[in-house]
């Protein structure tokens, strides 16, 4: 017998089970095993929503919601300030490194509070007792020649003049001071206005630069006609509810130097500080949980890291406000070769979130996330944030210079354990070293290694791309937000797949001659 096809979908209630497996049933599927992302994959839903309408809000802490759930992880050669400051304006958080003094860090995290899109807050400054001659060869070397002049020839200093191209490109005695030359009719904008009221100002005034001053006259920023056309706008920044300063994270170890250190962080403005360490369950992270909490109660910290209930337990016990789960997946790791320890990543995600959504603590999947796909399955399986390093390395906002190799341009991207950053470290107050606990050894047992990685550009476009790759896969699910997402799981409406090793290489490009991977415009 054939069946009336306008009964279809209400014959499937025929059937006792949706198709698929819901997550637990996945993850009992391999129960003495283990799943890692390319284990399984999500089955597609209904789409009835353009892609652009899904929302990635999620949250990061108990306090503090993204608007996209992308982290940078704290390692030497993925976030400083450039890096942390455009994750936080493209809508994630970057969390600085602390393979470096203390007061380097602070001073990174101060740059990321302080900056505001369009006002150059570090303007190259000169002194009115530099020579004519002297801003001839400033151009040919930094490109620029117009420049702010203040008393002591440094920002916060009174502001007295400005020199552009056009007082000394024809001035022919190059030994004359340019406060013989420069302009004294200053148009300035008084610290605080929008960069929308700076830009109406170099507009009417018709001038290249607009000095911006606090109420004594010292000069504090700089907006610039050229970088106004550049400027992008970022709706989706991540800012701090009152200050409307970007937000910024930073990591520390668990030893007593990491005390002063998170001192001078929190002096700096830091939002969120994360305990960084390979192992998070020792009495040493409890502690510095409970001291965190009681010294700065506002301070939002995320402890780790962690791959069991067990571990969770223990930190959520404590106080923590968010999680960090991952131990080995981490694309520069050998801990799980070296010391035996760690979990598949798939699997320690499912198990901790299970166990710390309970109590209104959110996590973040770190380590092992090697494209969007990965990103949308480690939200399906509890996490509320991704921290990557990996992926996010070899962009322009990373630390380092690019070199070349092979004919291809690359950067230095290394494990936070390998012997290279961990010899840094001896002189930063441990930083590295007490991740693995290995402050005190004569030698050294290397959990990473140091490697190089390809040129991806800017991550202004690479971030967008991870952001529109990952609405686009919610919607090919059916589901309109992250917190639909995390429902529909809970429910079991969203269904899974095992994957075989024949059906991983199946979902992967086969049986080409040969191809190029091109993986955004
Ligand atoms: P990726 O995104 O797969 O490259 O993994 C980055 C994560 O690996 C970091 O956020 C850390 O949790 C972890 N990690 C960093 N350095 C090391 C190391 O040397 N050994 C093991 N794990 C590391």
């Amino acid at each position: 017998m054939v069946l009336d096809t306008a009964s279809a979908t209400s014959y499937l209630k025929n059937y006792s089970e949706k198709d698929g497996l819901s997550v637990q049933e996945l993850i009992d599927s391999n129960k003495f095993g283990g799943l890692t992302y390319n284990d399984f994959l999500v089955l597609p839903g209904l789409i009835s929503f353009p892609s652009s309408q899904v929302s990635l809000d999620s949250k990061l802490t108990k306090k503090i919601t993204l608007k996209s759930p992308f982290v940078s992880s704290p390692m030497d050669t993925v976030t400083e300030e450039n890096m942390a400051i455009h994750m936080a304006l493209l809508g994630g958080i970057g969390i600085i490194h602390h393979n470096c003094t203390a007061e380097e860090q602070a001073d990174m995290v101060r740059k990321v509070k302080k900056y505001e899109n369009g006002f150059i807050s570090d303007p190259v400054v000169i002194s009115p007792e530099v020579t004519v001659g002297e801003v001839k060869e400033m151009k040919r070397q930094l490109g620029f020649s117009s420049y702010p002049v203040t008393e002591n020839g440094k920002l916060g200093g009174k502001l007295v003049g400005i020199v552009t191209s056009r007082d000394v490109q024809f001035h022919e005695d190059d030994s004359d001071k340019v406060s013989a030359v420069m302009t004294t009719q200053l148009v300035t904008g008084q610290e605080g206005i929008t960069l929308d009221q700076g830009n109406e100002t170099l507009r009417t005034s018709k001038k290249g630069k607009l000095p911006i001053i606090d109420a004594q006259g010292n000069l504090v920023s700089l907006i610039s006609r050229t970088d106004l056309q550049k400027n992008q706008t970022y709706p989706l920044a991540s800012k701090s509810f009152h200050s409307k300063q970007l937000l910024c994270g930073a990591a520390i170890g668990t030893i007593e130097a990491d005390r002063e250190r998170l001192d001078k962080l929190v002096e700096a403005g830091l939002d969120v500080v994360v305990l960084d360490s390979s192992n998070g369950s020792s009495v040493f992270q409890l502690d510095m949980i409970k001291w965190i909490k009681s010294k700065y109660p506002e301070l939002q910290v995320i402890a780790g890291n962690v791959v069991t209930r067990e571990q969770a337990a223990l930190l959520i016990e404590a106080g923590a406000d968010g999680l960090r789960i991952g131990m080995g997946s981490g694309s520069i790791c050998i801990t799980q070769e070296v010391m035996a320890c760690g979990r598949p990543q798939g699997t320690a995600v499912y198990n901790v979130t299970e166990f710390a959504n309970k109590f209104g603590v959110p996590c973040i999947a770190d380590g092992g996330i090697g494209n969007i796909g990965h990103i949308t399955k480690a939200l399906a399986l509890g996490a509320s944030c991704v921290m990557m390093g990996g992926l996010l390395a070899g962009t322009s906002e990373t630390p380092g210079e690019y070199f070349y190799r092979d004919g291809k341009r690359l950067k230095t991207y290394r494990g936070m354990g390998s012997i290279d950053a961990m010899q840094q470290t001896k002189q930063n107050a441990n930083a590295s070293t007490s991740r693995y606990f290995s402050e005190a050894d004569k030698v050294l047992v290397a959990q990473g290694v140091s490697g190089a990685v390809v040129d991806k550009g800017s991550i202004t476009k690479f971030v967008p791309y991870l952001f529109n790759g990952l609405q686009h896969s919610l919607q090919d699910i059916g589901l309109q937000s992250v917190e639909e997402l995390r429902a529909k799981v809970d429910s079991g409406d969203v269904r899974f797949e095992f994957r075989t090793a024949s059906a991983q290489f199946e979902g992967g490009v086969h049986g080409l001659h040969s191809y190029e991977k091109r993986l955004h415009n």
